[in-house]
């Protein structure tokens, strides 16, 4: 893909081997949710393309729901104070959810949102990120079903971005800078 001027991208997960988990994921909370009545709640917007193939390698009846939300402070680092700049469109009463984002880093903002998302009702709140920087985490953060460990590293695509470039590319990919 074309990259910006002194940027290079390198590819850390290729598309088949991100496919393959997804469809070992999906598989996994196909057992989990056989009886339950499941609502997804994707993270805004980088968990878009993630949610897209693991809501359809998922074989039980569920819907999906959106929550976008903004940290404060800088802009590449976590600062743990959310902002929700779109909230849950349905109630969550006497359903099983499951939030679904991109990557954990610090764990601030995933703390924030799994403390909202228990708040409102559900019978149960359990986490699915693709990524994991376990290195970095400053808040314990419960990752029920994970995609991959990574290193401490700024990755794009397969919906993430940086300054909103890359979400489309079907790896992940590190950013080297030169
Ligand atoms: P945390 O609150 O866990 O520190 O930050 C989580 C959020 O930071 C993610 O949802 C994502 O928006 C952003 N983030 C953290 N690491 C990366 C990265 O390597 N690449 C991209 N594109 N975003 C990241």
């Amino acid at each position: 893909m074309r990259t910006q001027a002194g940027e290079r991208l390198e590819v850390l997960i290729p598309a088949q081997d991100i496919q393959a988990r997804v469809e070992h994921l999906g598989k996994r909370i196909t057992l989990d949710y056989e009886d339950k009545e499941l609502v997804l709640i994707a993270i805004l917007k980088g968990s878009f393309v993630f949610v897209a193939d693991l809501a359809r390698a998922i074989d039980v009846p569920l819907s999906v729901d959106f929550m976008a939300v903004s940290s404060y402070g800088m802009s590449t680092k976590s600062s743990g104070v959310v902002r929700i700049i779109k909230d849950l469109d349905y109630s969550l009463d006497g359903k099983h959810v499951l939030v679904v984002e991109d990557i954990v880093d610090t764990g601030l903002t995933l703390n924030y949102i799994y403390g909202h998302v228990k708040s409102r009702g559900a019978m149960s709140v359990k986490i699915c990120s693709l990524l994991d920087k376990v290195s970095r985490r400053q808040v314990a953060v419960p990752v029920h079903y994970k995609g991959f460990e990574i290193p401490d590293e700024f990755v794009v695509g397969y919906g993430l971005d940086v300054e909103e470039r890359y979400r489309n590319l079907p790896d992940v990919c590190r950013v080297v800078r030169s």
